[in-house]
């Protein structure tokens, strides 16, 4: 049994990225500017941001922060978005969801400029990586597939079940997964909360890649020996041991789960500082136009 470190993995790759940008320096080219908007004081989302923030000032991009009050409204936004996408000096932005209840999440996605929607959300990049042409992936998806490359993890022929349909990890990976190239030419499944007999599904499959928010929810009796499973899942759980009062734990029983299988990611350090890494790797993209000319 091996286990995917993804704090470690992320550590090489923002190394990576790191020399690349000093060459960048020293050849004079574009540094990668990346810029976030976050609205509002959602506890988690200013976490996120922050550290995505701190991640470009790590590999040496140039990053701006564009923080408004949650009382701000759709058109404001919406001009904010406009010149993003006009401002030559930015590479790539994001828009920091959820947004507060009366900004339509789905309005703002779509007003901005593909060639500069480096978290891969808008309809035009997930319609590219479904066609299998060059795009922005979303982060999320972008980091495990990049995890089962690195740990050359074998997925041909593969039967993997997806457990979770959103637009931001368990459709696209469904997509990516069976797509056919590597990491990729599996068999997929992509099962959700009106899935009948999922323990069915869980027993047969060669990978799990677990993307539900329910803690714990697969368990050891789930699974077969030897299965690759990447759990996506982000939960608190009530643990008065904690300062904070809540430890976070995945989809998965890691406990029950991990003597059974080949791969395990953990719940912190697996998938979640890989998602952070994605967001700068299409960023350097973006600044190279390797996507969009
Ligand atoms: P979501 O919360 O939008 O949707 C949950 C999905 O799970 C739905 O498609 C639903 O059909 C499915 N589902 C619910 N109950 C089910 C059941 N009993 N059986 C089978 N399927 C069921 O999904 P999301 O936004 O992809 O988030 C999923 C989890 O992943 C959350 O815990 C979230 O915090 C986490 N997440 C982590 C990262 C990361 O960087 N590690 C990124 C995104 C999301």
């Amino acid at each position: 049994m091996a286990i995917i470190d993804g704090k470690a993995l992320a550590e090489i790759i923002k190394l990576e990225i790191r020399e690349e940008v000093l060459r960048l320096k020293e050849a004079k080219q574009n540094i990668p500017h990346l810029a976030a908007v976050l609205i509002g004081n959602n506890p988690a989302s200013e976490s996120y941001v922050k550290s995505k923030v701190r991640s470009c000032e790590h590999v040496g991009y140039e990053s701006t922060l564009i923080r408004k009050d949650d009382s701000i409204t759709e058109e404001e936004l919406l001009d904010i978005v406009k010149d993003l996408n006009e401002e030559e000096d930015i590479d790539g932005f994001i828009v920091q969801l959820p947004l507060p209840d009366h900004i339509d999440d789905s309005k703002i996605t779509l007003a901005i400029d593909p060639k500069k929607d480096v978290d891969g959300f808008h309809p035009v990049n997930f319609g590219r990586m479904a066609q299998g042409l060059p795009c922005y992936l979303p982060a999320t998806p972008f980091g495990i597939m990049t995890m089962l490359e690195r740990h050359k993890i074998e997925t041909e022929g593969k039967h993997c079940l997806v457990l979770g349909r959103s637009n931001i990890v368990g459709s696209p990976m469904s997509i990516l997964l069976s797509r056919k190239a590597y990491p990729g030419n599996c068999t997929v499944t992509l099962a959700h909360s009106r899935t009948k007999d999922l323990t069915a599904e869980t027993l047969r499959a060669d990978i799990i890649i677990a993307a539900i928010g329910i803690p714990n929810f697969v368990s050891g009796d789930m699974v077969k020996e030897g299965v690759v499973v990447i759990d996506v899942g982000i939960n608190r759980v009530e643990d008065s041991s904690k300062r904070r009062g809540y430890r976070l734990v995945g989809d998965v029983d890691y406990d029950s789960v991990m003597p059974k299988a080949s791969f395990i990611t953990p719940v912190p350090g697996g998938v979640g500082p890989m998602t952070v890494t994605s967001l700068l790797l299409n960023t350097l993209r973006a600044s190279k136009k390797e996507i969009y000319t």
